[in-house]
């Protein structure tokens, strides 16, 4: 059994760069990424190393176990190590016409020796044939690509069997590279893979080509610098065409191509992941697969210049020819019959990492929950990352995802939020300007009160002498209607007076328990209703019983019934209804009159506001009114229409009363 190493976190998100656009979940195969508070995380158990998330991620916001520091640690303390360079270099390096700059270069990093991996291809290519050959009724899985293993025995843990039983190219040229220089000696693989890193534990290190580049930078390696040298032995064949497809086909037709019809080729996401299902389902199950996670090694996630697909091919097919025209077969031979006896053997451990699927009932709710009632709102849109809803909600219900992924349920998320938020505006709007004009009131108050008050008193001096005056005069005298005019006038004066005080709410209230109905019907009495004027009164209450201040409150009501009626000279109706509304006690008035100009209604409650002829209206009603209302800790609020063209002309003033025995 090969010894698996923990490389952990092999892949992850780095926090601040991620946003949140799901490309990683739509493009891992393993869907082994769960998104948690906007965050994109690898779960470690699920993922298998194929690095599709580093390589589309243009934020950059994914990135992998680095093993920089620990190989410049080991270079600085061990002159012996041997670097093996996977036979992808070729795509790596385009910058380079001759490879051994390449070599001289790595050499400069400190490496004793530099060999490549293909040879180790060579072997395993071998090995395959035979297999084949061999055992010509079990169809096998090639088992040369990390993540591919890792996908086969997570997620189809009984095709593990089926992976063929050999070791990958890196492997088996560890096992040539101990046995030709010495067991001893520490082995860094440097190649265009992530999942490589964990794949076994024969190389002590495994550096990826964007971790190469950057060892050079570090140590300033350039290539006038270095001298070109060519690869230590023992020198690869055929076997260096392995990173590009049908690699394995085409390293094993040295010789012959009897199983090539035999072989199923399939590379990257989408279609390493069909042909394991269809393998799975019995449909290709008379057909080995040949299966590689990226499009080639060319394209793995560890190159730094990922270049073109097959401009990279065509850079690593160009090496190989070149390779074999220069290629000493007679020497390769003497290499492949020393080390083709080594062991290649591989078994594989399954590691079930499926996860239960939910009920039809669970995904059901979610999709009712997620407002995707019918067939027709699941609209299968891939915002979210996922192939369809229900892969969504699957994800969801695994705790994979959330529900906000979804990007029509946002969507009418966010404007069901817009509209509430319109609505709440809306209200703020109407509680400012009821505010602004109870601050003016306020202020007005303040002033009526003080004048009020100043002329309170002499005012009681003048009613009292003309009282006097006019009980000692004679009615037949002509300045008793001198005195009865002042008297009156006097009087007149101290009712605006005490209006005004009322207003400013300077006077005590004086609680007393009243029937609420009763009492409204009394105040209706005390006012003369014209013929043509209908009343209705409705009384829509639990308790009749309420406390107020029965003086002032008939002034309040009588004041409210007065406009009512003075603005129905035509005749009209007025309906006044008493209910609760939660704690409080509601009275609405509504007059079928003129309606008052929307230019007016912010106006009512200034003092000495009247639309009416002088002498008939002093414009202390409402404001009264308001006053008395807020001595009782209630609320006054009026909507009225003039315009006839809209609807019905009238007015309707609302009293709220808080639940008065509280007070
Ligand atoms: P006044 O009745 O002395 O004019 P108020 O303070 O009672 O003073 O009313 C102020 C003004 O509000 C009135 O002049 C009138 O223009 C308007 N008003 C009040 N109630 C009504 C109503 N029910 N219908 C039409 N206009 C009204
Ligand atoms: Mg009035």
């Amino acid at each position: 059994m090969i010894k698996i190493v923990d490389r952990q976190p092999l892949v992850f998100t780095i926090a601040d760069r991620c946003k949140t656009c799901y490309t990683c979940i739509r493009e891992c195969p393993a869907k082994a990424i769960s998104m948690q508070n906007g965050q994109a995380n690898v779960i470690a158990e699920r993922c298998i190393g194929c690095g599709n998330c580093v390589k589309v991620c243009t934020r950059k916001a994914k990135s992998f176990y680095n093993e920089e520091q620990q190989v410049l640690d080991l270079l600085a303390t061990d002159p012996n190590v041997v670097a093996c360079v996977a036979p992808a270099f070729p795509a790596e390096f385009k910058e380079y016409e001759d490879h051994r700059i390449v070599v001289g270069m790595i050499k400069k990093l400190g490496f004793d020796k530099v060999v490549e991996v293909s040879f180790g291809a060579d072997l395993v290519a071998m090995k395959y044939k035979e297999i084949l050959q061999n055992q010509k009724s079990k169809k096998f899985i090639s088992s040369d690509c990390p993540a591919i293993v890792s996908y086969i025995t997570k997620y189809y843990p009984n095709l593990t069997n089926s992976l063929a039983p050999v070791v990958s190219p890196l492997m088996a040229i560890v096992k040539v590279i101990k046995s030709l220089y010495g067991e001893n000696r520490k082995v860094v693989f440097i190649g265009p893979c992530i999942a490589k890193k964990t794949e076994s534990s024969s190389p002590d290190h495994v550096l990826t080509f964007k971790e190469l580049r950057s060892l050079f930078e570090q140590k300033n390696i350039v290539a006038i610098d270095c001298n070109p040298v060519e690869f230590d032995p023992p020198l690869g064949g055929r076997g260096a065409v392995f990173p590009i497809s049908r690699g394995i086909i085409n390293t094993i037709n040295v010789e012959e191509n009897l199983v090539q019809g035999n072989i199923i080729v399939a590379e990257g996401r989408e279609n390493f992941k069909e042909a394991i299902s269809e393998f799975d389902n019995g449909y290709i199950d008379d057909h080995n697969l040949e299966l590689l996670c990226c499009e080639g090694c060319i394209m793995g996630p560890g190159m730094y210049s990922e270049g073109k697909r097959y401009e990279n091919r065509a850079f690593v097919t160009r090496y190989v020819r070149k390779k074999l025209d220069n290629l000493d077969y007679e020497d390769w031979q003497k290499n492949y019959e020393k080390f083709k006896d080594i062991p290649l053997d591989r078994s594989f451990l399954e590691d079930d990492s499926r996860v239960k699927a939910p009920t039809i009932e669970e995904i059901e709710e979610l999709y009712q929950k997620m407002g995707k009632f019918e067939e027709q709102d699941r609209l299968d849109c891939h915002a979210c990352g996922y192939e369809s809803c229900r892969e969504h909600a699957i994800a969801v219900l695994r705790g994979l995802a959330e529900i906000d992924m979804c990007l029509p349920y946002t969507l009418d998320k966010l404007k069901n939020m817009v509209d509430e938020l319109n609505t709440k505006n809306n209200k703020l709007e109407s509680v400012q300007q009821a505010l602004k004009q109870s601050e003016k009131l306020a202020h007005l108050g303040q002033l009526a009160a003080g004048i009020a008050h100043e002329i309170n008193n002499p005012l009681g001096v003048v009613i009292m002498y003309s009282n006097i005056m006019l009980d000692e005069v004679s009615p037949d005298s002509p300045e008793y209607e001198d005195l009865k005019l002042i008297t009156d006038q006097a009087l007149r004066c101290k009712n605006i007076v005490s209006g005004l005080l009322n207003f400013a709410r300077k006077n005590k209230v004086k609680f007393t328990s009243v029937n609420i109905c009763e009492f409204v019907n009394n105040c209706l009495k005390a006012v003369i209703i014209p013929e043509n004027i209908t009343v209705d009164q409705k009384c829509y209450l639990s308790n009749f019983n309420t406390s107020i201040d029965e003086e002032q409150m008939t002034q309040a009501i009588t004041n409210i019934i007065k406009n009512a009626i003075e603005a129905m000279p035509d005749g009209g109706n007025l309906n006044i209804e008493l209910s609760n509304e939660k704690e409080n006690l509601k009275m609405v008035f509504v007059d079928t009159g003129s309606g008052i100009k929307d230019e007016h209604m912010d106006k009512l409650f200034t003092p000495f506001f009247t639309t009416k002829e002088i002498g008939k209206g002093t414009g202390l009603g409402l404001p009264t009114t308001y006053g008395i209302i807020k001595m009782h800790k209630g609320k006054i609020n009026v909507e009225s229409n003039s315009d006839p063209n809209k609807a019905q002309t009238g007015t309707k003033f609302t009293i709220t009363l808080p639940q008065l025995n509280e007070l």
